[in-house]
């Protein structure tokens, strides 16, 4: 899952190499900003053809970070490491173990916690080297854990405030079509299911697609034919870059609201969805959910205040699309301009760890 292979638009702060030859580490980690606060971001494991693949994966996605942390008001940078996927067999513990050493190394400039690919055990091995990291089974009622049903809930209260919008409906009268059911696509199913949506779904896995239509009487479509489906809400929750000039020209929902990072294959893809239409809810706003449930385990919030955070997405998402209205932009480049104001100018409050 290559999420779109592009440079970022603002150049990071530093790109550290890491290799560890007696566990197969072979990745790269990005601070893309520290001025609000530690780097924070994901560990992805992904299989990438080759070195500048991978680190251009990670240059986006930290970026994206950043802007994700600096729109839901956290104090915290943005940062990513991606770690590609040894061709062998490997030990998953020593592999990550390698890594939270070199997380260490950074000293507290970068946080990291769950991506595609990882897990809540491969964070418990990077624990024993750092503690720089989060998404750890949580303990005591803390905040911690798999942070996609998280993410979920800021999707569907982003989808719900976006859809008031853009059809003046509820979701009850809605049929949205879901790409992907993974952590956050089957999690955001089940809300979406439980508010009365209809569901259209997608997934390359039968056996899951199978277990969602027969739960939530969902549609089940082919994975390509999914983008051309006759719904109201397209929901990317698998890859990145999924929404690119031909997708467009396919697509019959109105508004496009869903987990996965990097959805718009370029900025000017965003520019299409307005010019046709199509309200685009940008991905980083409405799917900060898991970074923030993540911020509050790593800062020490109380469940309460992680939970309140997360269920202001449809807020934040709100305060957004007025920004845009204002300022007469597309939401994608309202966001990237109140982002970029924002990393240019930190918070009064310095950031302090737990
Ligand atoms: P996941 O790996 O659990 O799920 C992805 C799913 O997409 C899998 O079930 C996979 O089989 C499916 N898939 C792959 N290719 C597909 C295709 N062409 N069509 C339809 N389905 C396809 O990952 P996840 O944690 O659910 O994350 C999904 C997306 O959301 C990613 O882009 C991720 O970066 C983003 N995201 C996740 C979180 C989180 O908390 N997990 C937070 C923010 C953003």
């Amino acid at each position: 899952m290559v999420d779109v292979p592009h440079s970022p638009a603002v150049p990071p702060e530093t790109v550290h190499v890491i290799s560890d030859a007696a566990t197969g580490l072979r990745g790269v980690i990005v601070l893309h900003s520290t001025r609000r606060g530690p780097a924070a971001g994901g560990c992805r494991l992904w299989h990438y053809p080759d070195r500048a693949a991978m680190t251009a994966d990670a240059l986006r996605l930290a970026e994206g970070m950043a802007y994700k942390n600096a729109l839901a008001d956290l104090p915290l940078g943005g940062g990513k490491a991606v770690i590609d996927l040894p061709d062998d067999t490997f030990d998953r513990r020593r592999l990550f173990a390698a890594f939270g050493r070199a997380v260490a190394d950074l000293d507290g400039a970068y946080v990291t916690a769950e991506d595609v690919g990882t897990t809540v055990d491969d964070m418990a091995a990077v624990r024993e080297q750092t503690h720089h990291v989060a998404g750890l089974a949580p303990t005591g009622g803390r905040p911690g854990g798999d942070p996609s049903p998280w993410t979920a809930l800021g999707v569907f209260l982003s989808m719900r405030e976006a859809a008031r919008r853009r059809y003046d409906a509820g979701l009850e009268d809605l049929t949205v079509a879901v790409q992907g059911l993974g952590n956050v696509g089957s999690a955001l199913c089940a809300l979406l299911h439980e508010a009365g949506a209809k569901l259209i779904v997608a997934e390359p896995r039968p056996g899951v697609a199978a277990a969602i239509a027969c739960r939530y009487g969902a549609e089940i479509m082919g994975r390509d034919a999914i983008l051309g489906a006759r719904c109201d809400v397209f929901a990317p929750c698998a890859l990145g870059g999924v929404i690119d000039r031909v997708a467009i020209r396919r697509l019959q929902a109105k508004l496009v609201c869903g987990g996965a990072n990097n959805v718009l294959a370029g900025v000017e893809d965003g520019d299409r969805l307005a010019d046709r239409g199509v309200l685009y809810a940008p991905d980083y706003v409405v799917n900060a959910g898991g970074i923030i449930n993540v911020a509050a385990e790593y800062l020490g919030w109380s469940a309460g205040e992680a939970a309140a955070r997360v269920e202001a997405t449809g807020q934040r998402l709100a305060s957004m699309l007025d920004y845009a209205e204002r300022i007469g932009l597309a939401p994608h480049r309202a966001a990237d301009a109140l982002a970029r104001e924002r990393l240019a100018a930190p918070p009064a409050v310095a950031w302090e760890v737990a």
